[in-house]
């Protein structure tokens, strides 16, 4: 539908449909018209691509990745939106709207079903209440997909684009990057949305390259490692990792011996690899025992 993106069109259609905003389904939804066509041009989309959206409210950015990709598959929760999606998308034959959560829908599967042989790459606005466990999903399933582009709080994507080991850092950061290399892309300020959120957002886009960016015996462990010493990431190492990973702190300061960093580093300090030498350390004594 042309003229998607345009308020008065948004409101005439979502009036239409007697639709009421969802809080608890983090449903802020784009009528600002400059960014959609920006997010389908930097999300790594051509004519040969795939695209999966999330939760695509009423459109918007699933018209414009439409006209960039082959085909594009958007998973959208609300059910009340299913009818006015089918009004909004009767343009495009190459988009199919799926009614189911992302947090529980099989990945793998659709990707091998609705894009065989494919390139794929995931574009969405994300429903804030979800952002980081939707991301970790995406990350942590290993599936074939390139990229991801998405829109977070700005906040979080500072986060997720801060440097490891600095202040600004954190679980998330470190989680992030060692599946992908994240970058900011531009900001969206709070007005952009309808209704507006209380904060401004961002755009970012991870790439993945399916290597891990560090070695390690367990990627299990080096999760533990992570979200432990992030526990509480003010106190030092060995008092967030002692009670983080629950051993006593002398054990924990003998692995830091081995793992050649100071007891008193706080996670913060940390630079991926640092992680992934103690991480090595907690699997040798784990798988000892
Ligand atoms: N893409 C639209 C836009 O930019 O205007 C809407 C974005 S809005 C921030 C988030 C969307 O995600 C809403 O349509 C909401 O219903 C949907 N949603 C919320 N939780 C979801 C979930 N678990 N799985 C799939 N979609 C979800």
């Amino acid at each position: 539908m042309e003229n998607l993106s345009n308020i008065g069109t948004i409101k005439e259609i979502l009036s239409k449909h007697g639709f009421t905003f969802s809080k608890a389904l983090g449903q802020n939804f784009l009528v600002n018209p400059s960014v959609c066509p920006r997010m389908a041009e930097m999300c790594g989309a051509d004519k040969e691509t795939g695209v999966i959206e999330i939760g695509p409210g009423i459109g918007v950015l699933t018209n414009e990745l439409a006209k960039t990709a082959k085909k594009v598959v958007a998973i959208e929760l609300d059910k009340r939106l299913l009818p006015v999606l089918y009004e909004t998308l009767s343009d495009h034959k190459n988009v199919k709207v799926i009614n189911d959560d992302v947090m529980k829908i099989n990945l793998h599967k659709l990707i091998e079903d609705e894009f065989p042989n494919m390139k794929v790459v995931v574009c969405a606005n994300l429903p804030y209440y979800i952002t980081s466990p939707v991301i970790m999903k995406l990350l942590e399933e290993n599936l074939p997909i390139s990229a991801l582009t998405v829109m977070v709080q700005k906040e979080a994507g500072q986060r997720i684009c801060a440097e490891v080991g600095t202040r600004s850092g954190g679980a998330l950061t470190v989680a992030v990057n060692y599946y992908s290399k994240p970058r900011f892309l531009f900001n969206v300020s709070a007005g952009s949305f309808m209704p507006a959120p209380k904060v401004d957002s961002c755009v970012i886009r991870l790439d993945i390259d399916h290597k891990p960016t560090v070695n390690v015996k367990s990627s299990k462990a080096f999760f533990k490692v992570v979200k432990g010493a992030f526990s509480q990431r003010r106190k030092t190492l060995s008092n967030s990792l002692s009670s983080g990973l629950g051993y006593d702190k002398q054990t924990i300061n003998s692995i830091l011996e081995k793992s050649a960093i100071p007891q008193n580093t706080r996670a913060e300090q940390l630079k991926i690899e640092e992680f992934s030498r103690i991480a090595d350390e907690v699997f040798i004594l784990e798988k000892g025992n």
